[in-house]
């Protein structure tokens, strides 16, 4: 039987930097520079050949960076070369992030015609001060004429992205952002809280570090997420998505559970063959080395032994998952999730009874109100994702 796959494909280009941004990605960036690195990334999907027919793949998800700042047809060459190396699912989920400056009605036509059936885009607060903070390239306006040309296009499936806790932003701004997203009823909304990260532009700019809401707004902030999107009809399914019934997102679901997913593209992180690996992420020598993958496969080279040099070469790293961290992980994963972790799966999955691994731990737990069980799931209480750091670093076995 077929094993399920996942594949996310990472875009590194965008019109220009946020202040926030430790993404991979590159402002500015040319026509040539984009059809140098599809044409690589074409040449890396191509390697995984020798394995592909063990696989169906369920969802693919492009990401970035911004890759609607891409020509359409490029999309279209990475899915077409994805359909022509691995199987893909009858009904798959087909993901495409685009930032509201770069949104092209038609573009968003093609999408459709090429099988994308859901939108992701960042919009991150429907206030044009906090956004100029922010460094984006839009306004809330653009948002929204972008927003309706996705549904214009026929998408059935969109997801907005929120940040909280951003420069400048206060409550009564950041329920507003809530509440105008409500309005439009995207299917999904994911909310994240900024993390200012070492090296970028916001990190060294004192006024705006000034600007940041305490933490005590940023966990107001964070109960009114629930309150205002549960109103609305949202329902919480991991620590911060919400989705309308039916509307989870089935790719990301896939790393909150263990599944196996590829990663193509600079950068990009995998959990594949029981292997944790992330690709380099120096462009001009990922080019190179996939360069180097389309003359070994026009020249008829053995293609598992094409892998595994390409692979050696590609990657910066690759752990193998012994038991102990496959578990850790499942657990820290999953117990993101309301649903959290299932005792029959985890038997399945790893040939023991979890309370056999956490028995003591899920009972304190459970005894102080953090968790609860059915006595099948587990999962952290409203009380217990408040503290979920601190929770989840009990999960961590003893070796
Ligand atoms: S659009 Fe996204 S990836 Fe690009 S710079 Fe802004 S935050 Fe980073």
């Amino acid at each position: 039987m077929k094993k399920n796959l996942s594949l996310y494909v990472h875009i590194p280009f965008c019109v220009h930097k946020c202040a926030y941004c430790d993404f991979l990605s590159f402002e500015n960036r040319n026509l040539t520079d984009h059809m140098q690195y599809i044409t690589a990334l074409c040449n890396e999907i191509s390697m995984y050949k020798p394995f592909a027919d063990r696989y169906t793949v369920k969802t693919i998800y492009i990401g970035g960076g911004t890759p609607s700042v891409l020509d359409e047809v490029m999309i279209e060459s990475i899915l077409n070369t994805i359909s022509n190396v691995f199987q893909v699912d009858r009904f798959p989920e087909i993901t495409i992030e685009v930032n509201p400056g770069t949104i092209k009605y038609s573009n968003l036509l093609k999408y459709a015609e090429y099988g994308v059936n859901r939108v992701s885009i960042g919009m991150q607060s429907a206030d044009d001060r906090i956004l100029k903070n922010l460094g984006r390239i839009h306004n809330f306006e653009q948002f929204v004429e972008g927003y309706n040309d996705v549904r214009r296009a026929g998408f059935k499936n969109i997801n907005v992205d929120i940040m909280s806790g951003v420069p400048g932003q206060t409550i009564h701004s950041f329920v507003d952002t809530l509440t105008r997203v409500t309005e439009l009823k995207p299917e999904h909304i994911s909310v994240y809280s900024l993390q200012v990260e070492e090296g970028t532009p916001l990190s060294e700019n004192q006024e705006l570090l000034r600007l940041i809401p305490d933490e005590e707004t940023d966990r107001q902030m964070y109960a009114m997420t629930k309150k205002v999107l549960a109103a609305c009809g949202y329902k919480r399914y991991e620590i911060s998505n919400y989705s309308q019934p039916g509307y989870e997102s089935r790719h990301n679901s896939v790393y909150w559970t263990g599944g196996e997913y590829i990663g193509f593209g600079l950068g990009a992180a995998s959990y594949f063959k029981g292997e944790r690996f992330s690709n380099i992420k120096d462009i001009e020598i990922y080019n190179r080395i996939c360069e180097d993958v389309r003359e070994a496969i026009t020249g008829n080279a053995d293609p598992f032994k094409l892998y595994e040099s390409a692979a050696s070469r590609l990657r910066t790293s690759t752990e193998t998952m012994y038991i102990d961290s496959r578990i850790e992980e499942y657990m820290f994963l999953g117990l993101r999730m309301m649903a959290g972790v299932s005792r029959k799966e985890f038997r399945l999955r790893f040939n023991k009874d979890m309370y056999e691994v956490y028995g003591p731990v899920i009972n304190k737990y459970v005894d102080e109100g953090y968790m609860e069980t059915d006595g099948d799931r587990v999962w952290l209480t409203d009380r217990g994702i408040d503290v979920s750091n601190y929770i989840l670093s009990d999960f961590i076995l003893d070796r």
